[in-house]
């Protein structure tokens, strides 16, 4: 691991560069506030020199053959592979989770290399019946051109090749900003980029500790066909509003607010279940989190004893330490948003169960930690009924009918992730189709893989990520006419 003199560099057009401007900026462990490293804080004039550096690139690239694209997402898959002890610690001393929760990052990152290498070889064109009998169609499916890319702290490795895997597959050359929590973990699956020996230009990374001038380059800078952006819905209206004056292609993968449904045909113990296992999931930092946890009246004391009697054995601290599952949240602002939601919702009538404040003992002073809460008896006026909590409250509230819950379920801005517990077949259909949200989960706590399309309606984005839907976002469509 590095020590603390090491200055981490960017990587534009295939050299470890430092900024332009000499200027660092520290990273520091959320588990307990230790410095971890100091890296290179780009700015303007490293983000245009990454974007000419791809544009240089993109002709030779797109150039070579589906095949050869492919050889190099399958050599940058096997050797992410052969690292994924070394990068699962970067990413729990970084970003925090636990250590085992981290492999199962690199794993489901890992995947978007290995599929996307395949599906290089699958960009498949059409031929189209023409009205003329001398006329002919044929579809070609072309790369955009040079991709700038965004994306967050809290899964800081798969959220990199989610975008870079498809875009290299397309014939795409990338630009990639990383958070500023979490740019050592960038710096990693990079060097994996220049193991496999991704030719120069082709992936550049640009770090920085104000996100701000690189996203203002990244939406004029003529050369950039393409913004891909994963993290607030705020930030990505922000994004979205600035690529509009060039018309460039978008892709936004925002915020979520899930509901998670248990109707009262479901077992109250095996939902509970589920769902502390994926509210806690990252200690509450994904955006298919569940946000409103609704619970047929009829069962739910049972589910709240068993959903309780879980978070009780949950324990907090820093996640190289066994039998850890919930880290620390990314930072102070954090923490008080947290807090804020759940004194509204108590201050409003909610009841507390458990939970509902900062952890300090046993040194988790010196971390980001919140104790995993639950809070029963929520309501609509409540700030946690409509704002994205990104931390570990699950709040429950009570419903009576299909029709009512469905309403109470699609009354949000958001449209991610939802989920539904029941073992009613027809119900289940119904649901998933009345559900406005671009990911359903039906019994089902994790539906997601790199071959499943991932993405969200409303405000939670544009585009998909993952899966055959993946790649088309990288790709754009011509249509050549002949007169024969
Ligand atoms: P969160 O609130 O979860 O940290 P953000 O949307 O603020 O989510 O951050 C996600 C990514 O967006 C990070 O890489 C961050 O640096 C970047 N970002 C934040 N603000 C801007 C901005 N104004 N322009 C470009 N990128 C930004």
């Amino acid at each position: 691991m590095k020590s603390h003199h090491d200055i981490s560099r960017m990587y534009i057009n295939g050299r470890w560069v430092g900024a332009n401007s000499h200027g660092t900026f520290p990273v520091y462990n959320p588990s307990n506030g230790e410095k971890i490293g100091e890296i290179a804080d780009g700015d303007r004039d490293d983000a245009q020199k990454a974007i000419h550096a791809a544009q240089e690139a993109f002709g030779p690239w797109s150039g070579r053959t589906a095949y050869e694209r492919s050889k190099y997402l399958h050599k940058a898959y096997r050797v992410m592979m052969d690292s994924k002890e070394h990068l699962a610690r970067v990413m729990t001393q970084e970003q925090g989770k636990p250590l085992k929760a981290s492999r199962l990052e690199i794993q489901y990152g890992a995947d978007f290399l290995l599929w996307y290498a395949e599906e290089a070889k699958r960009i498949y064109g059409e031929t189209i019946p023409a009205p003329r009998s001398d006329q002919r169609f044929i579809v070609l499916r072309q790369p955009v051109g040079v991709v700038a890319a965004i994306t967050p702290w809290n899964y800081p490795m798969s959220m990199i090749t989610r975008k870079v895997a498809p875009a290299l597959a397309a014939g795409c050359t990338i630009v990639l900003k990383p958070a500023e929590a979490t740019p050592l973990c960038a710096v990693e699956i990079f060097k994996i980029f220049e193991k496999a020996g991704i030719p120069s230009g082709v992936v550049n990374l640009i770090t920085a500790l104000n996100p701000v001038p690189i996203g203002e380059v990244f939406t004029t800078h003529p050369m950039v066909r393409k913004i891909t952006f994963t993290g607030s819905t705020e930030v990505g209206k922000i994004l979205a509003k600035k690529a509009a004056d060039q018309i460039k292609h978008v892709s936004l993968e925002l915020g979520g607010h899930a509901p998670f449904i248990v109707f009262e045909d479901a077992d109250p113990v095996y939902a509970a279940k589920g769902a502390v296992l994926v509210k806690f999931l990252n200690t509450g930092q994904a955006c298919i989190s569940p946000n409103r946890i609704f619970v047929h009246q009829s069962i739910i004391e049972p589910f709240i004893e068993e959903f309780k009697s879980r978070v009780s054995k949950m324990r907090a601290g820093s996640g190289f330490e066994d039998g850890v599952s919930i880290g620390p949240l990314v930072n102070d602002v954090a923490i008080q948003k947290v807090d804020r939601q759940v004194t509204d919702a108590v201050d409003q009538g909610a009841t507390l169960i458990c939970g509902g404040r900062r952890l300090k003992d046993n040194d988790l002073d010196k971390g980001f930690f919140y104790a995993p809460t639950l809070l029963s008896g929520v309501t609509p006026n409540m700030l946690i009924y409509r704002e994205e909590t990104f931390g570990p409250v699950a709040p429950v509230i009570s419903f009576n009918t299909d029709e009512e819950v469905l309403e109470m379920a699609n009354d949000t801005n958001y449209g991610l992730a939802a989920y539904v517990y029941t073992r009613s077949v027809s119900r289940a259909m119904r649901m998933l189709e009345g559900l406005r949200f671009g990911i359903v989960g039906i019994n089902d706590i994790n539906p997601t893989a790199a071959a499943a399309p991932f993405g969200g309606m409303k405000e939670s984005g544009i585009g998909r990520e993952g899966g055959r839907d993946g790649i088309a976002e990288y790709l754009e469509t011509k249509l050549g006419g002949f007169s024969i």
